[in-house]
């Protein structure tokens, strides 16, 4: 990796192909140039993708480049703009920045919609073919970064994954859409119930979300009392299902409960049996992305013949527009003003530089979210 001896180096976290740790390199600082800002990271999350691309050791790195620095949850500081660059940013203005680049050719892309790229010819930040976040100083163009509060200091990290979950409600409300009749929509009812699988970031930020838009929550995992994410969720006023013990009497308590479900477990074996917990009209959006193959049992005469009778929907989200940003940020701070403590508990663990290799051992088994913090 290396630096050249007259530019000023800086810190990254990168993987090289074909290896499966990640090392800590110096890098030139990047200089901004006409249509670019330049961003010093705060601190940036650590997600089930970033450990996946490290457990392959085959990253997707930048072309002519045989390492990939990874990182795709930024919060960082606006520290200079290039010559001439046309934005409203301003040095010292917090932001964080979206993951995907366009393909430039989709309607998809070219309408600024580049999480529903039609060509699958997008980039992605820390993921696959350009640089992530990992890193003191980053590039971008001002397109991509989004301005965060300032009272969202604390929290700003969680944008990425935030927007993630706001996009998952966003697909559900649009579906939920169809069932609107003379301006009354159930999933704006009060105490409809709603459903999360899985508790890892997306679907805590889910839950929360779903909370404060009204709905009567529960979390599906298998976490026994007392552990930690399953106090977690109760003490926010979710109701926790735990199916350690006896899946099957669990699943069918609850079956024909639910208007709305998201997924964030990424299990197959797991989430084809929630469309049995679906309501009628209910929809299901699974966010998780399980990896490798793996054959599953499926009754698939019983599933398919209650999505057609129940107008029931199950559809996969990925990746989050601006707009779903902005949403996301919405969310964060209306979950800081309601409980501040709830939210920030999210992130478990914080590592800086100097302990940053902790980050990418096992993962605690309490652990929601990890952040390594820049400055
Ligand atoms: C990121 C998304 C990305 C997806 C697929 C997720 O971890 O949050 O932004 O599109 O991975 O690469």
């Amino acid at each position: 990796m290396g630096t050249d001896e007259n530019c000023e180096a800086m810190k990254a976290i990168a993987l090289r192909a074909g290896s499966t740790s990640v090392e800590l390199t110096d890098l030139a600082k990047p200089a901004p140039r006409t249509g670019e800002v330049l961003v010093k990271t705060v601190s940036c999350g650590l997600c089930g993708t970033d450990r996946e691309i490290i457990r392959r050791g085959i990253p997707d790195v930048p072309p002519g480049e045989d390492f990939l620095v990874l990182g795709h949850e930024a919060l960082g500081r606006v520290e200079a703009l290039g010559p001439g660059t046309e934005t409203d940013l301003k040095p010292g203005d917090l932001v964080t920045v979206m993951v995907r680049r366009g393909c430039g050719k989709c309607n998809a892309c070219l309408t600024g919609h580049v999480d529903y790229c039609y060509t699958g010819q997008y980039t992605e930040r820390g993921i696959h073919k350009v640089h992530g976040f990992f890193t003191e100083y980053f590039v971008d163009q001002p397109q991509y970064v989004v301005p965060v509060p300032a009272d969202l200091e604390d929290l700003g990290v969680l944008a990425e994954p935030m927007s993630v979950s706001a996009k998952a409600y966003e697909v559900a409300a649009g579906l939920m859409g169809r069932v609107c009749f003379d301006g009354a929509c159930s999933f704006r009812a009060r105490q409809e119930k709603a459903l999360v699988a899985g508790h890892g970031p997306i679907g805590m930020l889910a839950a929360l979300l779903l909370m404060t838009e009204g709905y009567d929550v529960s979390v599906l995992g298998r976490r026994k009392p007392g552990d930690f994410q399953r106090a977690f969720v109760e003490s926010f006023g979710a109701r926790y299902l735990d199916i350690t013990k006896d899946e099957d009497r669990v699943f069918a308590e609850q079956e024909g409960g639910f208007l709305l479900i998201i997924e964030a477990a990424g299990i197959a074996e797991l989430t084809f049996r929630l469309p049995g917990l679906l309501s009628r009209n209910g929809i299901l959006v699974l966010t998780g992305v399980p990896r490798g193959p793996q054959e599953i049992c499926l009754d698939g005469n019983t599933l398919m013949a209650s999505l057609v009778r129940f107008n029931q929907t199950i559809t996969g989200t990925v990746n989050a527009s601006r707009e779903n940003f902005k949403m996301g940020l919405r969310y964060l701070e209306a979950f800081k003003e309601k409980s501040p403590e709830t939210v920030r508990g999210i992130i478990t663990s914080r590592y800086t530089l100097d302990n940053w290799q902790d980050a990418f051992g096992a993962k605690n088994q309490d652990e929601i979210k990890a952040v390594i913090e820049f400055e």
